[in-house]
C-alpha cells in the first residue's frame, strides 16, 4: 500500500494545520486527497467536530474492510474519526498495512460474507480461520473489542452450536452483534434480547447493538422495533452500530439521514461513554455530517 504515497512537499503551515493528521506522510495524503472544496471551506465545522470530540465521552468511528478501497478511504477520513472498526479479510494479510495509520482500531471478526458461521458445524473449518485472523488483528492493534456475528444465514442454525464454538476461545474481547430476523425463512441468530442474554451469559462477554438489525427484525416478528431495542438496552450495551435505512423498504446500511429510521431516537438510546460505529456509505463529507449529528444532535 505504500506505493500510493505521494512525494509532494509538505505545504506551508496554515491556520487549519492543527486539524490535519500528525504524521508527515498522512498530512500530505489528506492535503493531496482531492477532497471536495466544500470540505475544506467548511473547516470551521471540522474544528468544531474535533473540539466536541475532546469534550464528549462518546467515541465515533467508521467501519471498513481491510482491502485497498478501505485503505484509500482511511486516507481521507482518518483525521475526522476517533477510531476505525476494521474487518480483517481472512485470505491475505493486508490488514497489517493499516498500522500505517496512527489512529486506534477496533476489530470486527469476518462474518457470513467471508464464510464464517459459528452456528453451523459444517462451516467451522472456515470459521476457525476467520476467528484466528480476527484475534491476531485485535492483538496487533491492541483492540479491546472484537465484534462477532453469532451466525445462521438462510438456515435454521443453532444457538447452542454457536455458544459451544465461541466458548472455547474464552475471549473477553468478544462483543456479540444482534442480527436481523428478516422473515420467517431468514432468521439469523440473536435477533431477540432473549437469545442475546443467553449467549453473553454463557460466553461472559458483551453485546454490540446494531440499530438497523434490531429495527428490521420488526418485519419478521411483528414486535415494535423500539420494544426490541429496549430489550437489548436492558443488556447494557456500550458498543453500537448505527446507520440510516428504511423499515418500509427493509433496507439498512444507508446514509444516516436517508429513509425512515428514527435516528434521533437511536441517538437518544446511546449512553455516555459509548463506542459508536457508523455503518454508512464511504463519502467523507457526508460521514463528517453524520459524526457531527451523533456528537451534538445537530444536522449541518
Ligand atoms: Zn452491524
Amino acid at each position: 500500500m505504500a506505493s500510493g504515497q505521494t512525494t509532494t512537499e509538505t505545504p506551508a503551515p496554515s491556520p487549519s494545520d492543527n486539524l490535519l493528521p500528525h504524521t508527515p506522510r498522512l498530512r500530505r495524503d489528506i492535503l493531496g486527497s482531492g477532497l471536495p472544496c466544500r470540505l475544506f471551506s467548511g473547516i470551521g465545522k471540522i474544528i468544531l467536530i474535533n473540539n466536541i470530540s475532546n469534550n464528549t465521552l462518546m467515541k465515533i468511528g467508521i467501519k471498513t474492510y481491510t482491502d485497498a478501497i478501505g485503505y484509500e478511504y482511511l486516507r481521507k477520513i482518518a483525521s475526522f474519526v476517533d477510531f476505525v472498526e476494521i474487518l480483517p479479510l481472512p485470505d491475505d494479510e493486508v490488514y497489517k498495512n493499516f498500522a500505517d495509520f496512527d489512529i486506534p482500531f477496533r476489530i470486527h471478526a469476518p462474518h457470513q460474507g467471508q464464510g464464517s458461521n459459528p452456528s453451523d458445524k459444517s462451516a467451522h473449518k472456515r470459521t476457525l480461520k476467520c476467528m484466528e485472523v480476527a484475534m491476531k488483528a485485535a492483538d496487533l492493534f491492541d483492540s479491546p473489542t472484537i465484534v462477532v456475528h453469532p451466525g445462521a444465514y438462510k438456515a435454521p442454525g443453532s444457538l447452542q452450536t454457536a455458544i459451544d464454538f465461541l466458548k472455547k476461545y474464552k475471549d473477553k474481547r468478544f462483543l456479540i452483534e444482534n442480527l436481523p430476523a428478516e422473515s420467517e425463512k431468514r432468521s439469523e441468530l440473536c435477533s431477540t434480547a432473549e437469545d442475546m442474554a443467553r449467549i453473553i451469559k454463557e460466553l461472559g462477554c458483551g453485546i454490540c447493538l446494531d440499530f438497523g438489525h434490531a429495527t428490521l427484525t420488526e418485519t419478521a416478528t411483528g414486535q415494535n422495533y423500539k420494544e426490541i431495542i429496549d430489550g437489548f438496552l436492558k443488556l447494557k450495551p456500550k458498543y453500537f452500530h448505527i446507520m440510516g435505512g428504511s423499515l418500509r423498504e427493509r433496507v439498512d446500511h444507508k446514509e444516516l439521514f436517508w429513509g425512515d429510521f428514527d435516528i434521533a431516537y437511536f441517538r437518544r438510546c446511546i449512553p455516555e461513554n459509548s463506542v459508536v460505529v457508523l455503518e454508512t456509505p464511504h463519502e467523507p463529507a457526508m460521514q463528517i455530517k453524520e459524526i457531527e449529528f451523533l456528537k451534538t444532535g445537530k444536522r449541518i
